[in-house]
């Protein structure tokens, strides 16, 4: 295991966006790594923006039409709670991670989303026990690295509070620092959701926001003193990035509700019975699948959903074509894409805005509480990637990397390949490109 490279730590912060830079630049542990860094503050993100296929389009350099990772949750439409894509297998191409382990290198992972079963030498990966009967604990076990994922709850599993925000970060920082320093991995990627959390529960610019951030400045700070006791500081390329920002959000628009209402949906209690078409949110988008066999009602769909877009208070802002969205790198088996206008964003709701009870039929009468996602969010992501004020941000700074070379646009599909040429591997499906002003040229 291991080579001469220099090693690579990638730390993501959901949600941290481009309207933070002017925030967190002033704060210590940004400051120092600005210093040197290169950097692009006007990082598109891919659609859906949200973070399992934003994700997914880093590690492997691809959009998500074609790593297959088109959303957060499968389509297992009417099923009490769904599968979120997990598992490495789901995804389509290489990655990131399995390049540098077919080149002998170890990696390290935390909380990375769809790295499930997946053959990275230490990982804790990201999976939420969603059925009554699994344990949370047991669940993230038998999809990662076992052992080493018992020692890490046996170490520090008194920091975490199930999935709640700062404790879980927190929890996984330690996890992070401790396998820096003791198992020193080639590659190491860490996923820290407490921007991201605390957008979702108070807003964009709400003051909890703005506290996450000086604790991710924080972290920021432990992880430099961390590679330096270890010895690791001057031969370690580091990169920060956000997988998306969010918006401001309001009102939530229940699509499925006008499909129930035409008879394409029908219910059997709170759960769904039968469905010809269904909307399945990404928070500010939506994908609209029409079942196999039921093309007949296509242009009827099409006629619904321009009849809710030409409404301005349905929340509909634009209706996108299946081809259009594929051409947009989204999911190629939707019929259509739907955009939500400012301050909306969708949800799968069958009953509408009234009755948001969630499809709980046929568990006990003590486990049936509303549908997590209809809780109202007041603020999310999703949206296409090309609105204003909505880019995220990419930093860059280590020994193979150039110094304060700022890149004035680019998008989430350009990190996979630029990190597979710092560990000297190459990402042949990529669809991105290597960011080579920012790399030092090679002796
Ligand atoms: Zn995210």
């Amino acid at each position: 295991m291991g080579t001469n490279r220099n090693k690579l730590l990638v730390i993501s912060m959901d949600a941290l966006g481009a309207p933070d830079v002017s925030f967190f630049k002033e704060l210590p542990g940004f400051k120092r790594f600005l210093e040197t860094a290169s950097y692009c503050f006007n990082v598109s993100s891919v659609y859906p923006s949200i973070t399992y296929p934003a994700h997914t389009s880093i590690i492997t350099g691809c959009y998500p039409k074609k790593h297959g990772i088109v959303n957060n949750l499968r389509r297992q439409f009417g099923t009490p709670s769904p599968d979120w894509f997990w598992q490495r297998m789901f995804i389509k191409t290489t990655t990131l991670y399995d390049e540098a382990l077919n080149a002998g290198m170890s990696v390290a992972s935390f909380l990375w989303p769809v790295t499930g079963k997946s053959r990275i030498t230490w990982n804790m990966p990201e999976i939420f026990a969603n059925r009554p009967w699994s344990n949370q604990i047991l669940t993230s076990l038998n999809n990662g690295t076992v052992t080493f994922q018992a020692l890490m709850q046996k170490n520090f599993g008194h920091i975490r509070q199930g999935r709640s925000q700062p404790a879980l970060d927190n929890f996984v920082m330690e996890c992070l620092k401790w396998t820096l320093e003791k198992k020193q991995p080639d590659v190491a990627l860490v996923h820290l959701t407490d921007v991201d959390s605390q957008r979702h529960l108070h807003g964009t610019r709400s003051q909890e926001a703005r506290d996450a951030i000086v604790r991710h400045d924080a972290r920021l700070r432990s992880i430099f003193e961390t590679l330096e006791r270890a010895g690791l500081y001057h031969n370690t390329n580091i990169i920060v990035l956000g997988d998306h920002y969010q918006k401001d959000t309001v009102k939530a628009v229940h699509v499925n509700y006008w499909f129930a209402q035409k008879g394409w949906i029908t219910m059997r209690g709170n759960a769904i019975h039968q469905w010809q078409a269904y909307c399945q949110n990404c928070d500010g988008s939506a994908y609209v699948y029409i079942r196999k066999g039921c093309g007949h009602i296509k242009d009827e769909v099409r006629e619904l959903l321009d009849a809710l877009a030409a409404d301005g208070d349905s929340g509909i802002e634009q209706v996108i074509g299946g081809k259009d969205a594929a051409a947009m790198g989204a999911d190629p088996h939707c019929s259509f894409m739907l955009e939500a206008r400012d301050g909306y964003y969708f949800q799968d709701s069958v009953n509408g805005p009234e009755r948001s009870v969630a499809f709980s039929e046929g568990l006990p009468e003590a486990e049936k509480k509303p549908d997590p996602s209809s809780i109202p969010m007041h603020a999310t992501h999703g949206y296409f990637p090309g609105k204003p004020g909505y880019q995220t941000v990419f930093m860059a700074s280590g020994p193979d990397i150039c110094e304060n070379v700022e890149i004035p646009s680019m998008c989430l599909v350009d990190e996979g390949p630029t990190m597979a040429r710092l560990l000297g591997l190459t990402l042949p499906e990529a669809d991105g490109r290597v960011l080579t002003s920012i790399i030092k040229p090679q002796e």
